[in-house]
């Protein structure tokens, strides 16, 4: 089974315009976006975004929403700043992850995704209704596009994501699947993850890397293939079970082109194998 392999635009350079010119150049057919900076959807910027996603000709998987004053440095970083959880932050963050609904329609892109944070475990804990409802909203609104809402996976293991994704109670919500994320935060096996998210999977990440050595800090990520996501286990069995999106590679602690280069060969050999 040959599905079309794709990049994380962000894994290639941070800076969007560059990266979408090396995408081009280095040939692959099909991407993610990242977050973009919040001030450029509603200035200039959003235009010459558009213009030069529909110039690339490549597709647009997802568009990825995020926020300023993100960090993931490290687990309590991460709880502080990242998603919808924080009350403070989440009305507006809505309306930012709002502005990107007209961005990816008109570049065809089927979806929007993004990620959550990490959730209270409490389902009565204000923010986890909190979040449940501005998951709705977004939901709501992205339908009014035609559009999907992707989560992505991993901050937290898999029966969880399920549960809020049931609370939520959309069509179209569903799942990025970040085999990688489930061994970086040590939240879950990615194998067995894999087979309680598929029929909500819409995306795939490559990434791989390894659990944490302590509790509450972040694993290591690695060049694909040599972490212990066991990622040609992992693509195989989501070809089985019928996924047919791109594979798309996704490196976020920086590497070099060569290593993005030798990920797409390892992927090719993996699916083509598969046949
Ligand atoms: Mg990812």
């Amino acid at each position: 089974m040959v599905v079309p392999i794709g990049i994380m635009l962000n894994s290639l350079d941070r800076d969007f315009f560059k990266a979408l010119a090396l995408a081009q150049q280095l040939g692959f057919p099909v991407i993610h976006t990242a977050a973009l900076p919040e001030p450029w959807l509603t200035g200039p910027e959003c235009d010459r975004v558009s213009a030069a996603l529909k110039a690339s000709g490549l597709e647009v998987a997802t568009m990825f929403v995020g926020f300023a004053g993100q960090s993931y440095a490290d687990i309590p970083t991460i709880a502080r700043t990242v998603g919808l959880v924080q009350s403070e932050y989440r009305r507006h963050r809505l309306e930012v992850a709002k502005r990107y609904l007209p961005l990816a329609r008109g570049v065809g892109a089927p979806s929007v995704t993004l990620h959550l944070g990490f959730l209270p475990d409490r389902r009565e804990s204000p923010d986890y209704v909190g979040t449940v409802a501005a998951l709705r909203e977004l939901c709501d609104a992205a339908h009014q596009y035609e559009l999907g809402v992707n989560l992505e996976t991993g901050q937290e293991p898999a029966s969880r994501l399920l549960t809020v994704i049931r609370d939520v109670d959309r069509a179209n919500l569903g799942v990025n699947f970040d085999p990688g994320n489930f061994l970086l935060y040590g939240t879950d096996d990615p194998h067995a993850a894999l087979e309680l998210l598929f029929p909500l999977v819409r995306g795939v990440h490559c990434k791989d890397g390894k659990r944490p050595a302590q509790a509450g800090t972040l694993g290591e990520e690695t060049p694909l293939g040599s972490g212990d996501v066991d990622i040609r286990r992992l693509v195989r069995r989501a070809l089985a079970l019928g996924y047919r999106g791109p594979l798309v590679i996704e490196r976020e602690q920086g590497s070099g082109l060569q290593e993005i280069i030798a990920a797409r060969e390892f992927l090719a050999m993996i699916s083509i194998s598969n046949e």
